[in-house]
């Protein structure tokens, strides 16, 4: 009997990758297999990002593209659009279902009533109901490290955000389950394990907080590397910056700054000032000298002024950050800020996103460079097609590594090996190996 395929488009960020990570394996138990791509898939599925214009766009291209070459095929639309009245009036033609990623477990069900059962093989589509989508185990896109998502959704609604409507409020996994995820991604030999929520820190479940969940997992033994993305400056406390001196905890903190000017902070309902941002920087580099530390920030905020722009160019300056992902400002449908005039033009947003990359570019260099020289231990993920082994340092360093002999460079994958850097660039390292320090 012919098996069911299906293939995922992922757009987006960690979440959106870990979601589609579940959607595969939702799929493979119930006897889907991967198709090679979208025009020879029965049921194609698009992991959408709403953050941004650009990943909108993409959504829709991808969607006229996938229909022309595959028009039998089905077509499922889940992540942060697909609950959008407007993306759903301008897609429902060509688009089977909008599934809001919770309602996986009831994918089937809502198919059939679109009437999608009768293109497929009807047996193999069990439904289970009160399956809840985050406890389903993923299919992990690597063996060595994984995407542990603590939770879904987001209740701050910072003015020019779309999560909380797409995603809806705040849902925490109970702490029992990501326990029992983590040991047994450790027990496989997975090596970094990497908690993912839109809002880390404000994890709780059964009067445990982010920093308990952190402790118990410490307690876990094994070689391993814990990371988490995002936290929210405003729920970072001193007991969960104390924990980042903890070795099995990465050297590494991505805090989003937004805006270096505290009336844009305001109107962005962000719940901080840029002097109490400066402060946990200092806290946290204190607790730990070696940390990294990553942000976001947005460019042309409605109403942002040279001068405000001007704060965001001095603390930039001053924090002399590792990286950033810096964004023009564009309104999201629905969100607070898009009833606000969109008044900075497109070429002087263009013009902020220059001078802040080349500060990031300039800060990057000088972190990278105090690596020149030393010896340390990195995560090698895989081997490009040019035989260069590829990797990670702890503090999140894109890390490259020349081995001559291209068996021992496949054996390096999935391992902890030392080496010694002999190269910095901005966006990255290269280094030596010293010696196969495989934990
Ligand atoms: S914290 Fe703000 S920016 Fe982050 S997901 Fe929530 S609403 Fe969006």
């Amino acid at each position: 009997m012919k098996k069911n395929t299906y293939y995922i488009i992922t757009i987006g960020c960690q979440m959106n990758k870990a979601d589609s990570e579940r959607v595969a394996s939702f799929l493979e138990e119930r006897a889907f297999q991967l198709a090679a791509n979208s025009k020879e898939a029965d049921l194609t599925i698009i992991t959408t990002c709403g953050i941004r214009q650009s990943a909108e766009d993409r959504a829709y291209g991808l969607v006229n593209q996938i229909k022309k070459a595959n028009p039998t095929g089905s077509l499922v639309i889940t992540g942060c659009l697909a609950k959008r009245k407007d993306v759903i009036r301008r897609l429902k033609n060509q688009v089977d279902l909008f599934l809001p990623i919770n309602e996986l477990p009831n994918l089937f069900e809502l198919l059939k009533k679109n009437n999608f059962q009768e293109k497929l093989n009807a047996d193999e589509l069990r439904v289970i109901n009160g399956e809840k989508y985050l406890s389903i185990i993923p299919k992990y896109h690597s063996p060595y490290t994984a995407f542990v998502p603590i939770g879904n959704g987001c209740n701050n609604f910072c003015s020019y955000c779309v999560v909380p409507y797409a995603r809806g409020r705040e849902v925490y996994r109970p702490i029992e389950e990501i326990l029992s995820e983590v040991k047994g991604l450790l027990a496989q030999g997975c090596k970094e394990i990497i908690l993912i929520a839109q809002n880390v820190n404000s994890y709780h479940s059964s009067e445990k907080n982010f920093a308990d969940l952190l402790r118990l997992i410490l307690l876990i033994p094994g070689e391993f590397w814990l990371r988490f993305s995002s936290s929210h400056p405003k729920d970072l406390d001193d007991d969960l910056i104390n924990l980042m001196s903890e070795p099995k905890i990465c050297p590494h903190l991505h805090l989003a700054l937004q805006s270096g000017d505290d009336e844009i902070l305001t109107k962005m309902n962000r719940k901080y000032s840029a002097d109490h941002f400066r402060e946990l920087i200092r806290k946290v580099r204190g607790v730990r000298a070696d940390l990294a530390v990553t942000t976001d920030v947005i460019v042309g905020f409605p109403g942002e002024t040279k001068e405000q722009f001007e704060n965001s160019v001095k603390i930039f300056q001053e924090l002399q950050f590792d990286f950033a992902y810096i964004s023009r400002y564009s309104p999201r449908p629905g969100t607070v800020s898009s009833l606000l005039v969109d008044d900075v033009k497109r070429e002087e947003k263009k013009r902020r996103e220059e001078v802040l990359s080349k500060i990031i570019e300039e800060s990057s260099l000088k972190k990278n460079q105090q690596y020149l020289g030393k010896e340390m231990v990195v995560l090698i993920d895989g081997v490009n097609k040019k035989g260069r082994c590829y990797g990670k340092t702890a503090s999140f360093k894109n890390l490259w590594l020349f081995v001559q002999d291209q068996e021992l460079a496949k054996s390096l994958c999935g391992k902890f090996i030392k080496v010694k850097i002999v190269s910095a660039t901005s966006s990255g390292l290269e280094g030596e190996l010293v010696i196969e320090n495989n934990f």
